[in-house]
């Protein structure tokens, strides 16, 4: 242990070799404050040879690594086991803007980049980087890739996985795979890249990015829109992309239990209808053009949806100041039901026009069972993705509110499975489906994932006990 330490410190200096509990604690546990656990040490490199270092030091020691961004993740997967020898690799320090190239839009970032400050690189140079989440202040950009995020411009630009085009690895044993290129096309065999990108830091530590970037906009129709239903929704998704095509930027759907809790505990926030709708959608228009007129656009749409019965009030922002408060009661719902208490979190995919069906259905068999659970229900409808949580009843016990858990699960995502869903739209696997997952993958895709960890890991040092376990276990699908 102490030989373990000495050579730590060697490769990344006494500063940055943290073993303090109380300068350790921040990085034993998760945002939600879920997951609790132990650590060696906190190790701080602040370029890739210093990664390349601290991982071979730990791989010849035999010492587990947990690769750590901003961690803002839900699902406990930058957080070390309990009880566990490993050491938390926190990545902050690696924050350099290496190029930019306006030529061929791309923009190489270390990978502990904040999202914000990748976003802010790219608008410099009139650019748009389109990642977008709520955490974007604290995740960073090698954390975003790992968890392949979604956010809330998945509908016109797609998940972190298609705005990358090159990468840089510090492999389990201590090599660097320099794969920094920036080709839009290069067809010479597997995409290796793509391997690493969702991976939850479970076959490398993801060390520099080559991201795509894109005309910078310069035109945004911001609205919230209150409907009768989620069909609605669905319709009037169906509607403005017949007539605005992929200026359809965000589609997000608020229910009125999300929007209470955030008027509840949101000191700014305000209802932007005079009425609480059982539903809202904020939905974003958005355009390289100066003058696309997106506002006429807008109005043109949503009045079109009125005379359909899909709409039955609506807000259109008049300034940047109102469409951000529009944005700042969506993106405060997750901080809200933190506040509130224990909630128990469904990040859940389905077909966009089974949305409806899944609500209904997974609203009913829940209150069958545990009538007086609050469902607070939101997402990104527009990529059929729902966050479909539910709230501890004021009068429940808290343990025995998180004893539910399993119940619920089952429920919900038994549900979204026979809808061809999947149980994980967003947040990855980590500890928190780690296990749930064999009952709905197949035994081949499990047997796939693991021959994949087994190759680039076969110690299975690389941030243990997330997204699989390397020994087979029995699956409950077929
Ligand atoms: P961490 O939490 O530090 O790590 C996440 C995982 O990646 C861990 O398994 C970790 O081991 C691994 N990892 C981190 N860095 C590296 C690396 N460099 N190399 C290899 N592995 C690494 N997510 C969405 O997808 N969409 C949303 O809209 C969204 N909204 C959110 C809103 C809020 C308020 C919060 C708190 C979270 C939200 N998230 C969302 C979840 C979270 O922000 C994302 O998962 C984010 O991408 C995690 O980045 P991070 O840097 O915090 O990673």
């Amino acid at each position: 242990m102490g030989e373990l330490l000495a050579a730590l410190v060697r490769a990344v200096g006494a500063d940055y070799v943290l073993t303090a509990p109380e300068d350790m604690a921040p990085f034993l546990t998760d945002w939600r404050g879920r997951y609790h656990g132990d650590a060696l040490a906190v190790v701080k490199p602040l370029t890739t040879a210093q990664v390349a270092e601290v991982v071979s030091i730990c791989s010849r020691a035999g010492i587990a690594i947990v690769p750590q961004g901003g961690n803002t993740g839900l699902c406990g997967g930058a957080t070390p086991l309990p009880g566990g020898r490993a050491v938390v690799l926190g990545l902050s320090r690696l924050d350099r803007i290496r190029a930019l190239d306006t030529d061929n839009d791309t923009l190489c970032v270390d990978a502990g980049c904040t999202l914000a400050a990748v976003q802010h690189a790219a608008a410099a140079a009139d650019r748009l980087f389109p990642l977008a989440l709520a955490s974007e202040g604290s995740c960073l950009i090698g954390g975003n890739l790992s968890t392949n995020a979604g956010g809330v411009q998945v509908l016109r630009y797609g998940n972190a996985r298609e705005l990358v085009l090159g990468l840089e690895v510090v492999l389990p044993d201590g090599r660097v795979w320099n794969g920094l290129r920036g080709l839009r096309k290069d067809n010479t065999g597997y995409d290796l890249k793509q391997l690493f990108i969702g991976a939850e830091g479970t076959l490398g530590v993801i060390t520099a990015a080559v991201l795509k970037l894109f005309p910078a906009i310069r035109s945004r129709a911001t609205a919230w829109v209150a409907v009768p239903d989620p069909q609605s929704a669905v319709r009037l998704l169906g509607l403005l992309r017949s007539h605005c095509g992929d200026r359809v930027s965000a589609f997000e759907i608020i229910g009125r239990s999300a929007l209470e809790l955030v008027l509840e505990h949101i000191p700014a926030a305000r209802n932007p209808l005079p009425r609480m709708a059982p539903w809202a959608v904020l939905v974003e228009l958005s355009d390289a053009a100066a003058d696309a007129a997106l506002e006429a656009k807008l109005l043109e749409v949503l009045s079109l949806g009125g005379e359909q019965g899909l709409v039955e009030d609506a807000a259109i922002a008049a300034s940047i100041v109102q469409a951000q408060a529009l944005w700042t009661l969506r993106e405060s719902i997750s901080e809200a039901q933190r506040i509130e208490g224990l909630s128990i979190k469904h990040d859940v995919a389905v077909p966009v026009s089974r949305i409806p069906e899944f609500l209904e259905r997974a609203g009913a068999a829940l209150h069958r069972v545990w009538p007086e659970v609050r469902i607070v229900a939101f997402g990104h409808i527009g990529d059929g993705n729902l966050h479909f949580n539910l709230s501890k009843p004021d009068a429940a016990d808290n343990a025995a509110f998180i004893e539910r858990t399993p119940e619920a699960n089952r429920i919900v995502h038994d549900l979204v499975t026979g809808l061809g869903g999947s149980i994980s739209a967003e947040h990855g696997l980590g500890q928190l489906k780690r296990d749930e997952i064999l009952r709905y993958k197949s035994a081949v895709e499990m047997d796939m994932m693991r021959t994949i960890k087994q190759a680039f890991d076969p110690r299975g040092l690389m941030n243990p006990g997330k997204l699989l376990q390397l020994e087979r276990q029995d699956t409950g699908a077929a």
